[in-house]
Formats: C-alpha cells, structure tokens, sequence
C-alpha cells in the first residue's frame, strides 16, 4: 500500500530510502510470506522543490555547488529517477587484494538477479570482462546500458497492490532510537510540516538505504559512531572525458566489442595486473567508428582512431568525509558537511602511462599523451562512507551489511562499498540488495507485534 504515515505501530522490517537499494531490499524481502515490511522517504511520488533542498549539504572541495541538489534526488525512486543506466560488474581486483572481506563469489551469484531488475541482456553477467588474446595486463570490458530503469515507475504497481509492503511517503528520518546493542525505534519527522510532533515507529530490523551521505548522516545523527569510521573515506569515480587518443587494431580487438548503442567499449587493465603491480582499477572507453592509417609496430596500416573516456577508481581517503555542519535545514536537522578532493590528476598520469605501455606491450594499439591540464568530471557514484570490514576500527557494517555495533541494523547502498573499482555502482548496488534482502529474509521472524 502506498500511504502517507505507517499503518502499524511495529514492523518486521523498516526501510529508510526508496531509491534502487530501499527499493530492492524490499523486493527480495517480500518474497518471505509472513514479513510486514514498510519503506519510508522523504519524498513523494513527483519532485517537490523544498524537499529536494533536504539533499543539500555544506560543500568544502573540489565538488561543484550543484553537485548535491542535482545528484541526489528526494522521490519515491530515489536518484534511479535521473540515473543513466551504465552497469558493469564490479572489478574483482578489490576483492583479490582483500579490501572487500567477502569472496567475490558471494557478489557474482547476485548479479544474474540484478540484471533482470536493471532489464540488462544476459551478456552483463555472462561476459563481464573478456580475455585479450596474446596480453594478460589488459581485458576487454563491456558496459551494458539500462533503458534505465525508473525504479518508481516499474514499482508503482508493486506497492499500489502489496498487502504486506507499506510504502509510506513525505516522511522523513530523523534519527534512532537504542537500547544497548538494538535499535529499537526510528524518529519520523512529516517532510512538509516540520511543526507537527514527531512520530515514532518500531521494528525487529532495520535498514539503511538513504545514500551515500544519508546513510551516515543516520548514524550520526543517532549517536551510533563509536571508534567507527562512519562518513569517512568517501568514494567518487573520477571521469576524464575524451581526455587522449588512442589507436587500436580492429582485427585483435575480442568479438564482443561490437557497435551496439547498448554497449560502452572499453579497456581495462586486467585485475591480475592491478593487483602484482599495486595499482588501483582503471578504464579507457573507445569507439569503434572512425578507421584512419597510422604507423603501428613499423607497419602503416588501417586503425582504429578513438577519442578516449577514463573512468577511474580512487582510494579511500578518510580526509574525504561526511560529517555534520553548523547548519540546519527546514526540518531543523544538522545539514552534513562534505569535504571531498581527488587528488587523482599524478595518478592519472601514472595510470595512462601503465596504460599505455600495456597497451604497446600488447601490439594492440598505441595511446596518445594526456593533455598538461585536463578536468576531472563526478559520476553522481557516493560510496565508501559506511564501509564494510572486519573490525569496527576501519569500518562500519560487517560482512551481511549489519552495523557493527548493533545486533539489528542494516545499511544497504554503494556506502558499503570498502572499494569501488572503476565500474558504476548501480549494478552492484542492486546485487548487494539482493543478497541483503535474502539475509533478512532467512533471519527475521515474522511475529510482528500490532
Ligand atoms: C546524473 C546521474 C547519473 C547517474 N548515472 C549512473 C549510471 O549510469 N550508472 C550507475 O550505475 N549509476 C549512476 N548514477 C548513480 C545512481 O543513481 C546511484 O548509484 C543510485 O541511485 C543509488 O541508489 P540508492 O538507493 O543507494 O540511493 P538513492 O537513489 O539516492 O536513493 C536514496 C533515497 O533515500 C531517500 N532518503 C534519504 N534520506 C532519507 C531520510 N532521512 N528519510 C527518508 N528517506 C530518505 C531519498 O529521498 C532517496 O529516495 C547516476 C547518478 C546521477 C546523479
């Protein structure tokens, strides 16, 4: 049912955000029969502009200062209602090099499931990376496009007519409640009338599911922090558009590399390369339209000529953070203030220059040099704030996303990601969910109360 305040004093499970990780938690959650679950946003179904200023925060750094109102969208569907669709699988080198504490296998059995959500062929997780032939440093990767898939507009229908799946708009978050190591409670506040008293509504479970900056700012503004590192070591995928050159041998290039609109083609350096050479994950789209001669290995021959996109994968930086401002928002909750730099550019360079030699090692293709100034672009991708580990000293949820600290609290979205590899997050985003809502599903109860 869609509703505009909870329908029960108790739940089951309690979701806060309803954007592509509120959204699949719930889906996956619902197939448990017995399970009263409500999703609780801060928006309605269409955008209201004093709402959307709740997404705005304290900016300090290298983000421009519509980075916030443009990137995080305050409406049932949550930031899938402006999304562009791109997904790839995550990068296996963070989870060879053990910055994720899972095995990448736990992840991969998810995104079969992800794909039909995200309405992706069966190729984005059939041939998430293909092998070049003749180098082991670099890998063809495909990323697949969503239509993309409104998560309001797909699900409308589902929690129109669910008889166990509330889902309650124009509410707002404020804070939970605790009793030792259970949340016990969460502190609603009406997102158009600030005046009305709060109201308050209980559960077994809970989950985070607010984004990469809502997410911490919950356990903030909950006094659940301990020696955690919560807001700390924000992620961005910096993009460096059409930033070189690079020419390529269209005959070695793997048979998947294909001019379908639905593909982005692209090179990476493989995750064995990454991982015996210490070097973070790194993406170079190409094209595949415009053939030109050039010399290669000593040979004039017909090439492949490509402007160059590069995606890339920062480290976290716990100077790159999320905590609370001297500011307050209509609702007269604390704004979050954002410090966040790069510090990519000589890392950029190094990486094309590994790259690059990858690239003539190979006899695939030949890179320009990078410009002496170029920009780097955002990706809209929030992730590392709420990281997952196995200590509360360098991370906040444990291996199933709980909080550390607490026995019943869930954080789901890309600020769980310890790494985020050089892929856009949503597709991970979606299977993390999957396997979040399959974890509840198996825990909870299903006894609720009234
Ligand atoms: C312009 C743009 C293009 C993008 N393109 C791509 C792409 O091509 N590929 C890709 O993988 N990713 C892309 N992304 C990123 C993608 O949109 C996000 O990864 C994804 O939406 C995150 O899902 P989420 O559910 O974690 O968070 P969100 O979608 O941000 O949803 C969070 C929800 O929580 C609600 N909320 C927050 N705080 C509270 C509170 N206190 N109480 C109640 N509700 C609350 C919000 O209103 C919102 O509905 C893009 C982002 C932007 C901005």
């Amino acid at each position: 049912m869609i509703l505009n305040q909870p329908k029960h004093v108790h739940y089951d499970v309690i979701i806060l955000g309803s954007g592509p990780a509120g959204i699949t938690t719930a889906l996956e959650l619902s197939k448990q029969s017995s399970l009263k679950i409500a999703v609780i946003e801060s928006g309605f179904l269409q955008r209201y502009p004093t709402i959307q200023t709740l997404a705005n925060v304290q900016l300090h750094g290298d983000f421009p200062d519509d980075y916030f109102p443009m990137h995080t969208q305050r409406c049932f569907g949550g930031t899938s209602t402006i999304w562009g669709g791109f997904c790839a699988v995550l990068e296996e080198r963070a989870f060879t090099a053990q910055e994720w504490p899972i095995p990448y296998e736990e992840l991969n059995q998810w995104y079969p499931a992800a794909a039909r959500i995200l309405e992706l062929p069966d190729k984005a997780f059939r041939q998430p990376k293909v092998a070049i032939e003749g180098t082991s440093e670099l890998v063809y990767k495909p990323f697949y496009v969503s239509p993309p898939v409104r998560f309001n507009k797909k699900y409308h229908s589902f929690f129109q007519h669910h008889p166990r799946v509330d889902l309650i708009l124009g509410t707002t978050g404020f804070r939970l409640i605790t009793r030792g190591r259970t949340v016990t409670a969460l502190e609603l506040r009406d997102s158009l009338v600030p005046e009305l008293s709060p109201a308050v509504v209980s559960a077994d479970n809970f989950v985070l599911a607010c984004g990469g900056v809502g997410n911490p700012r919950l356990l903030q503004l909950s006094d659940i922090v301990e020696q955690m590192p919560v807001g700390l070591g924000l992620m961005e995928h910096p993009h460096l558009y059409a930033v070189a050159d690079m020419y390529l041998d269209r005959d070695r290039l793997p048979v998947g590399a294909e001019e379908d609109p639905h593909v982005i083609n692209a090179l990476q350096l493989s995750d064995s390369y990454c991982v015996e050479h210490g070097v973070l994950s790194f993406s170079a789209d190409f094209n595949l339209q415009q053939m030109t001669p050039t010399v290669l290995m000593g040979k004039r021959r017909e090439m492949l000529h490509t402007p160059v996109t590069i995606r890339a994968e920062i480290a976290p930086d716990f100077r790159n953070s999320v905590r609370e401002s001297d500011q307050r928002n209509y609702l007269g909750i604390p704004m979050p203030r954002i410090d966040f730099n790069y510090r990519y550019h000589d890392l950029a360079r190094e990486s094309w220059h590994l790259f690059g030699k990858a690239l003539l090692r190979s006899g695939l293709g030949r890179p320009s040099i990078l410009p002496p100034e170029f920009k780097l672009h955002d990706g809209g991708h929030l992730m590392g704030t709420t990281r997952m580990g196995l200590s509360v000293d360098d991370s906040v949820v444990d291996s199933n996303c709980r909080v550390h600290t607490t026995d019943n609290l869930y954080v789901a979205g890309s600020s769980v990601f310890p790494a985020g590899g050089a892929s856009n997050p949503t597709y991970t985003i979606v299977a993390m969910a999957l396997r979040l809502g399959a974890h509840l599903a198996s825990t909870s109860r299903g006894n609720t109360h009234g």
